[in-house]
């Protein structure tokens, strides 16, 4: 593994066709005496996997739906590029033997077996799937513990408590304080979110990200599931990890000291610094990223969680405090609920109704095995979709 100026960092990306593998791979353009590009694996779009293959040339790339083979088998044969495919193909990527760091960049419960086997390989795991974190966080970290494996937070949120934390000791930190902007309805009368579109959920006012995360910002699961992820990352019991809003997305989070002293990291509002953070860590590298003005910024609001607006949050403290498998079958309700908002089958406040309606149902049991963990998240994905299909949420 290469610490000091040496050698590249060659990486591994799990979810390159999505919003946080482009941006890497962007960052790998930007970077290219830095990093290398060894592996490439993506869910279903072979076309733009082959684009990038032909553009980064590394040694492996899959795709986990071969229906789009052809285009990438052209693009293999161009470069020399091996391929794989299926869940087998996530695999040999996620474990590739030339990859100092593995980035997991799938969303949602998909991407836990591939992120479980990169730690299992004793990789460098810069993780941006926090699903994998919700719903299997102890194992995840004794996957890593028993493997030598590490994980660098790609979320922001998460990369700004990271960052804080350098040279800090971990027992004189009294509450890790997460940002959130408050989504594209932060403002808007609650009687009317009903009437809320998929188009406006996706208008989130400061990040462009992938669908499903943008969903989550609007109804602040996203921060639920941070929540969980934070307390997986950094050790903090939940009552001491708390939520505030930031509208302007400046302020990346903070952390407040045994003194009272609070330590903040900002940074303008682009992935590609959490990104290329993590990729490089603990290596500060000189990057595309814009550079914070805070002369020309807004001025910096801090807010109160109104809870009414965004029920998802206590939905999400309340999982982890039921234990057990009850985190994931929040994770997998929340999954089919997004999905079932996306396809119209469900209006925007009907997603906290389902998840609550799920978690009441659930009894929440150890899952201390992988295949525990997946067995309920199957589990309380059909729930979610025999209460979707009783329609008493329309
Ligand atoms: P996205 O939807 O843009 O991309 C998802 C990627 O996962 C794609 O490459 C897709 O092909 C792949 N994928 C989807 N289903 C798959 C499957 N069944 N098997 C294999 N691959 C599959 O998502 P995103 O916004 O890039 O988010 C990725 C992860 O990063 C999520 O866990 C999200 O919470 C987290 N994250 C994203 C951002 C952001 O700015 N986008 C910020 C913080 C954290
Ligand atoms: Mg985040």
């Amino acid at each position: 593994m290469t610490k000091g100026g040496g050698r590249k960092r060659r990486i591994a990306i799990l979810g390159s066709t999505g919003s946080i593998g482009v941006q890497a791979l962007d960052l790998a353009a930007h970077l290219e005496e830095r990093f290398e590009i060894v592996a490439l694996a993506a869910g279903s779009n072979a076309d733009l996997l082959a684009r990038q293959v032909l553009r980064h040339r590394p040694r492996l790339a899959a795709v986990a739906d071969p229906s789009g083979r052809a285009a990438l088998e052209a693009a293999g044969r161009e470069t020399g590029c091996a391929l794989a495919f299926g869940e087998e193909g996530l695999l040999a990527v996620a474990g590739h033997p030339d990859a100092d760091v593995v980035l997991a960049a799938i969303v949602g419960a998909a991407g836990l077996r591939p992120t479980w086997h990169a730690l299992k390989s004793g990789r460098i795991v810069a993780l941006a799937n926090k699903e994998s974190l919700v719903m299997a966080g102890a194992l995840m970290r004794e996957t890593a513990a028993a493997h030598g494996a590490a994980i660098v937070p790609v979320d922001s949120e998460h990369s700004a408590v990271h960052q804080c934390l350098r040279g800090e000791r971990v027992e004189e930190v009294e509450r890790i304080l997460l940002t959130a902007s408050g989504g594209p309805f932060r403002t808007r009368p609650l009687q009317s979110l009903a009437a809320a579109t998929p188009e406006e959920a996706l208008r989130h006012p400061v990040w462009d990200m992938g669908r499903k995360i943008s969903v989550d910002s609007a109804t602040l699961m996203n921060k639920g599931l941070e929540v969980i992820e934070a307390h997986w990352l950094f050790g903090l019991p939940l009552d001491r990890i708390e939520v505030v809003i930031h509208p302007q997305g400046i302020v990346h989070s903070m952390v407040e000291m045994a003194d009272g002293s609070v330590l903040a990291q900002m940074g303008t509002a682009d992935m590609r610094g959490p990104i290329q953070y993590a990729l490089g860590a603990p290596e500060r590298l000189r990057g595309p990223v814009p550079r914070l003005d805070l002369r020309s910024s807004p001025p910096l609001e801090f807010l109160p969680v109104e809870p009414a607006r965004y029920p998802c949050l206590a939905l999400a403290y309340a999982a982890f405090r039921a234990g057990g498998s009850a985190p994931v079958a929040l994770n997998a309700a929340n999954e089919i609920a997004v999905e079932a908002f996306l396809g119209g089958r469900l209006p925007f406040p009907g997603i906290a109704r389902l998840v609550e309606e799920v978690l009441g149902r659930h009894r929440a049991a150890a899952v201390p095995a992988l295949d525990d963990v997946l067995e309920c998240d199957r589990s309380a994905r059909r729930a979610a979709e025999e209460i979707l299909a009783m329609k008493v949420l329309a």
